[in-house]
C-alpha cells in the first residue's frame, strides 16, 4: 500500500516529525535506500514538541530490571544516540548522574541500583 501526497506518491508516510519519526525514517532508509518516503510535520519545523523540549538526558536504564527488555533498549539506544551525535558533530556530555535516597527505606533500593 502506498501514500499519497498532493500530486507524489510515495511508499511509506510517517506521520510527525519529532525523534520516533525521524528515526524511524532513518533508519528506514539506511535499510531500504531504494525507498521512496516522506515524513510530514504539521509545525514548521521538526522536533518542535516533546524532542524538543525535553530535559535532554541520555537515560542509563540504570532504574530498569537489568536484563529486561526495557534495560537493554535503553543502554542500546543511549549508544546509538552517542554514535549518530559523534558521527554529525553533535556535542554531548558524559557528566554522570547523582542518585541519592531522601530516606533510610531508600538506601536498600540505592545498593540494589549501585549493583
Ligand atoms: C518535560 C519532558 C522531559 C523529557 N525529558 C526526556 C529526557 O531527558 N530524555 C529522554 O530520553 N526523553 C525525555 N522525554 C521524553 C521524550 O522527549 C519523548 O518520549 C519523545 O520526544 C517523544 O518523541 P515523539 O517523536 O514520539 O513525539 P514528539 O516529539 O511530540 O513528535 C510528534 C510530532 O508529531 C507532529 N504531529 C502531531 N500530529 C500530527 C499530524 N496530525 N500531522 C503531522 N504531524 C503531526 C507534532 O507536531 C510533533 O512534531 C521528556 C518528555 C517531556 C514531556
Amino acid at each position: 500500500m502506498g501514500y499519497t501526497l498532493a500530486m507524489e506518491k510515495y511508499d511509506v508516510g510517517i506521520v510527525g516529525g519529532g525523534i520516533v519519526g525521524l528515526a524511524t525514517a532513518l533508519t528506514l532508509k539506511q535499510r531500504h535506500p531504494d525507498l521512496d518516503l516522506c515524513v510530514v510535520e504539521t509545525e514548521g519545523r521538526v522536533a518542535s514538541h516533546q524532542t524538543g523540549r525535553n530535559s535532554g538526558v541520555l537515560h542509563s536504564g540504570i532504574y530498569y530490571k537489568p536484563g529486561s527488555s526495557k534495560a537493554n533498549h535503553c543502554r542500546l539506544g543511549k549508544q546509538f544516540m552517542e554514535d549518530f551525535c559523534d558521527e554529525h558533530q553533535v556535542d554531548w556530555d558524559r557528566c554522570g548522574k547523582v542518585v541519592v535516597a531522601t530516606h533510610a527505606s531508600e538506601v536498600e533500593r540505592l545498593d540494589r541500583i549501585q549493583e
